[in-house]
């Protein structure tokens, strides 16, 4: 298969190397749209050598949705037969550890260890920067016949904004400020209005901050002077100083 392969911190070629074939557990899956994460940045730049990636050579990718294509023996007892559309996802978990258990697999207590099942794809693991990945089905989701593989491949994405939406308990009605406008910030508004937030402001500049305003969110620009006092102008919201504790619940950062 070919595969985006990185020798080094900014070195990659793009070459033929050995397809995976799936264990018991995982899927062979061709990959029909993955998506550039600024962490795929980094990791091809070298700013996390020696724990993402921890060798040369690497595969990275790990935004990616693609279909079944090959499955090991428990894969298809649990239903993932050839042509089975899936998005993936770069966390599998031990499966055994107290996080893990807590479904916060995000934070498995065995990080890094191959040997007790752990994988980050893309991160340490091999990932999908190829005509073909191999992960566990701990870490892929089976997504509609309707759904683009383009929007599928923004699915650990969107999970990660979901999931910042979620902490900032928002209740209907609720006003909420996204800070940053890229990928990050307009999935994290998107996600914020379908919890029932009334109103999404997306601070960003240039472009981006155009197609936050584009998708019919508020936008505050930051070359503009201070967004925050922008902010609180446009919300009635209240200074610092003086804000009650509570109020901070009202807004989400891309963290
Ligand atoms: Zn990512
Ligand atoms: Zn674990």
């Amino acid at each position: 298969m070919l595969a985006l392969v990185l020798t080094a911190p900014h070195e990659f070629v793009v070459k033929e190397v050995p397809s995976p074939s799936p264990r018991p557990n995982e899927v062979l899956c061709r990959v029909r749209a993955i998506a550039i994460c600024g962490t795929d940045v980094e990791i091809i730049e070298g700013s996390f050598k020696g724990r993402w990636p921890k060798a040369y050579p690497f595969i990275p990718g790990h935004e990616w949705s693609g279909e079944v294509v090959e499955a090991g023996e428990i894969a298809r007892e649990f239903g993932f037969v050839p042509g089975t559309r899936v998005a993936g996802t770069s966390h599998s978990g031990c499966g055994y550890c107290r996080m893990c258990r807590i479904g916060r697999y995000n934070l498995c207590l065995n990080y890094g260890r191959e040997d007790l099942g752990h994988r980050q794809y893309g991160h340490y693991t091999q990932g999908a920067y190829a005509e073909f990945v191999t992960q566990t089905i701990k870490s892929v989701f089976r997504i509609p016949d309707a759904m683009p593989f383009d929007v599928a491949a923004l699915c650990d994405t969107a999970s990660i904004a979901l999931h910042s939406v979620k902490r900032a308990h928002i209740d209907p009605g609720d006003t909420v400020a996204s800070v940053g406008s890229g990928g990050m910030g307009l999935l994290v508004g998107m996600c914020a209005k379908a919890l029932g937030a009334a109103r999404v402001l997306v601070v960003g500049g240039g472009k981006r901050l155009e197609r936050a305003g584009a998708l019919g969110f508020e936008t505050v620009d930051y070359h503009g002077g201070d967004p925050v006092a922008r902010v609180r102008e446009l919300t009635g919201g209240l200074a610092p100083r003086s804000r009650p504790r509570s109020t901070s619940r009202r807004s989400c950062s891309r963290r």
